[in-house]
């Protein structure tokens, strides 16, 4: 599931590519990935502009001139496209939005949503996530920490602890600061939680300026996205070697989630 770097990447490369074009069309061939009638989605749309694309954790908030909303969230599987007719990659796409020449493609959104609300409605669906990683300083963050019981892996993909990080970089970020996501949060010390809070901050970062893990280009001739993919430190790299101390990655299962660790260099 992208996670706060993939969508940060795909806002900085749309907000280049769409700002202030005009919709000139709109395909869906799944409705349930809306919350309203494809008709008056379409209605709605033509004739529109997006203005601003804003993103909050997983989410991304496309701004149209008349001041509704289209709120996207991914989840499993989904990932977005834009060029020609001809560029298109040969997949079932459930919400297509023209852009003249171009459009906007949405593709494997089973599970993930497009939905149309009022600036109102998308603050009320989003007040329950917790701080961005960006926002807190590490007073906030050891703040946040006090209030959890739990595991580190649990605690970081628990989205109102702190929005944005799910299964692959809260495993990158435990074994940057050197700690096994099987931790205890109360068992951290002020040095360990300084680590982390170093961590989370320096690969978010880093995973941002290299354009996330997302496996397809968002255009023709992207060579960012994705390029974090062979820089995973821990994530599915089961059995391959630790990039710090040579140890085999350990695989296991927390919460009924993938997790994966060194075994010998976390602690
Ligand atoms: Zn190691």
């Amino acid at each position: 599931m992208p996670e706060l770097p993939e969508m940060e990447t795909y806002r900085q490369q749309l907000t280049r590519l769409i700002i202030g074009v005009p919709i000139t069309g709109v395909d869906v061939t799944r409705p349930k990935s809306l919350n309203v009638d494809p008709e008056e989605f379409a209605g709605k749309l033509i004739g529109n502009r997006i203005v601003r694309i804003e993103r909050r954790a997983k989410h991304l908030l496309f701004h149209l001139a008349t001041g509704e909303i289209l709120l996207l969230h991914l989840m499993l599987g989904g990932w977005m496209f834009f060029g020609t007719q001809e560029e298109k990659p040969d997949r079932t796409i459930q919400v297509d939005i023209h852009l003249g020449n171009n459009s906007l493609s949405f593709i494997g959104l089973r599970l993930g949503y497009l939905h149309l609300h009022t600036p109102e409605v998308t603050h009320k669906l989003l007040q329950k996530l917790g701080p961005e990683p960006f926002e807190l300083n590490l007073t906030q963050f050891r703040n946040v920490l006090r209030s959890k019981r739990g595991n580190l892996k649990v605690t970081f993909v628990d989205q109102t602890f702190l929005s944005g990080i799910g299964n692959c970089y809260s495993d990158e970020i435990c074994f940057e600061a050197g700690l096994l996501p099987l931790r205890k949060v109360p068992s951290l010390t002020d040095n360990e939680q300084l680590q982390l809070y170093q961590a989370m901050q320096a690969l978010l970062r880093e995973a941002i300026a290299v354009g996330g893990y997302m496996e397809e280009p968002l255009f023709v001739g992207d060579r960012l996205t994705g390029q974090y993919n062979p820089k995973c430190r821990v994530y599915d790299r089961k059995d391959e070697p630790c990039l710090r101390c040579g140890s085999p990655i350990i695989q296991t299962e927390v919460s009924s989630r993938k997790c994966f660790y060194c075994a010998h260099c976390q602690k």
